[in-house]
């Protein structure tokens, strides 16, 4: 039977929050961690941006408040996360569901003004959100005391051990009440350092995976254009802009320069882009979002740091004009689209040089994948990989997917004539569903 909102029995405050935000129904990640964090459980959640896990935590955490307030005036829950676009992103989720309650919040971020969360850590605020550098900067400085702390939330662990957080969120979890309840949320759970992590802050933890790419997000669909070089992916790209329709695309690059300079080509073609990357102070980066959201821009082009934690409407098209290092990132990209039921594509641009890590990505995450073509747009790598110039069997699939195959060629017509009996098989092994191709699948593996 399907899950509802008012199985959790939680307060009549939060069911209007609720409403208000037009949730209907608990999303798969919410069905399952809601009763066991209503039960006090620790918990180990495997769940992918775009899951719906803010209100996970947010709800059961709200709903321990409203029941049962505070003795003491201290913070009550930390939640702690990579990045400011989340922390933002996670108060506005909160200043809503929490809207016909008393309860607060309060953001500690690196890059914004000191004295301005001084000020706020002075009006005690139930509920810190905050990036760990600062916090542990304030903490060390007396001005956040955590011994009262009931709730720990580690928000995109993985996320913050890629940065460099490890020791900043340990040193964290020293300072914090060890009678609380703690919830870690990652998008993988295969995270070097994350079982160091978890040894330190869980206790009996229970496991929800609510991961797997296809379950959780049937509404992206994966697809794969084969590029050569740089140039000829800018022309790809413009091309996929000019005749494709969505509201709202976003574009990856793996580094600052190549956002920079992919948005001033596009920009020179008469797009509506804006650039987003780690090096834009809190101004800057928040008059992008504002061009964004507002519709002034349509296209935002991003590396992967300064896209964390996004969360715009509307985004239909994810491309990838450089492909991911990993596949954690993948996912981290991709989960910007598809997101609340709406419909997304995921598009990556891969050349030779990242026609492996391509391989590996979709083996990793068990992915379908689509490989289209541009006409007039093709490229001349064709997938052929490795040694002696022989497609992997995943090309040969790709390929037969994608395209009906190939009419013989003259030599080999007369060849095969010669042949009869040895005569070339037809591609069957294009034989999947909807052009779908699975590239060397490899089952799931339990975390
Ligand atoms: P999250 O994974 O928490 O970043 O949430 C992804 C998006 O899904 C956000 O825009 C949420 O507002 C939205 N969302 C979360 N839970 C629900 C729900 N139960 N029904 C509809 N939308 C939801």
């Amino acid at each position: 039977m399907t899950a509802q909102f008012s199985d959790f029995s939680l307060p009549d405050t939060l069911m209007r929050g609720l409403t208000s935000e037009g949730y209907e129904l608990p999303s798969p990640v919410q069905t399952q961690v809601i009763p066991l964090a209503l039960a006090g459980h620790d918990l180990l959640v495997s769940a992918a941006t775009g899951s719906g896990k803010t209100a996970a935590f947010l709800l059961p955490m709200l709903q321990r408040f409203l029941v049962k307030p505070a003795h003491a005036g201290g913070t009550r829950a930390l939640i702690l996360l990579p990045t400011r676009e989340l922390a933002r992103q996670i108060y506005i989720h909160f200043m809503r569901l929490a809207s016909f309650t008393r309860l607060t919040a309060g953001v500690i971020t690196g890059g914004d003004a000191k004295a301005h969360q001084i000020a706020t850590l002075r009006k005690n605020p139930e509920i810190l959100i905050a990036t760990p550098g600062r916090l542990l900067e304030l903490l060390q400085g007396g001005l956040v005391d955590l011994r009262d702390l009931e709730v720990l939330v580690l928000d995109e662990a993985d996320r913050m051990l890629d940065m460099g957080f490890a020791d900043d969120v340990l040193a964290i979890i020293e300072c914090c009440r060890p009678q609380r309840q703690s919830l870690l949320f990652s998008a993988t759970l295969q995270q070097r350092g994350l079982r160091d992590l978890t040894d330190r802050l869980l206790r009996n933890p229970q496991t929800v995976i609510v991961n797997a790419v296809r379950e959780q997000h049937p509404d992206i669909t994966h697809q794969l254009l084969l590029s050569d070089d740089f140039a000829h992916k800018r022309q790809q790209v413009l091309w996929l802009l000019q005749n494709e329709t969505f509201a709202k695309a976003l574009v990856f690059t793996n580094t600052r320069e190549g956002a920079v300079e992919l948005g001033n080509f596009l920009m020179g073609a008469q797009q509506r882009v804006a650039v987003l990357h780690g090096e834009l102070d809190q101004r800057e980066r928040n008059r992008v979002m504002g061009l964004l959201h507002s519709g002034r821009v349509n296209i935002l082009i991003a590396t992967d740091l300064a896209a964390r934690g996004l969360d715009v409407p509307k985004i239909e098209r994810v491309i990838n004009f450089d492909l991911p290092r990993s596949g954690d990132d993948y996912l981290h990209r991709t989960g910007r689209t598809g997101r609340a039921g709406e419909l997304g594509v995921a598009l990556s641009l891969v050349n030779k040089s990242e026609w492996n890590r391509m391989e590996s990505i979709v083996r990793y995450l068990n992915l379908s994948i689509e490989t289209r073509t541009i006409e007039g747009l093709k490229a001349q790598f064709n997938g052929i990989i490795k040694a002696k110039g022989k497609p992997s069997l995943a090309v040969r699939k790709a390929r037969a997917a994608a395209n009906k195959p190939e009419p013989p060629k003259v030599k080999e017509r007369l060849r095969d004539r010669k042949n009869i009996g040895k005569r070339r098989q037809p591609s069957s092994a294009a034989g999947t569903a909807a052009g779908h191709t699975p590239l060397n699948k490899r089952k799931p593996t339990p975390h």
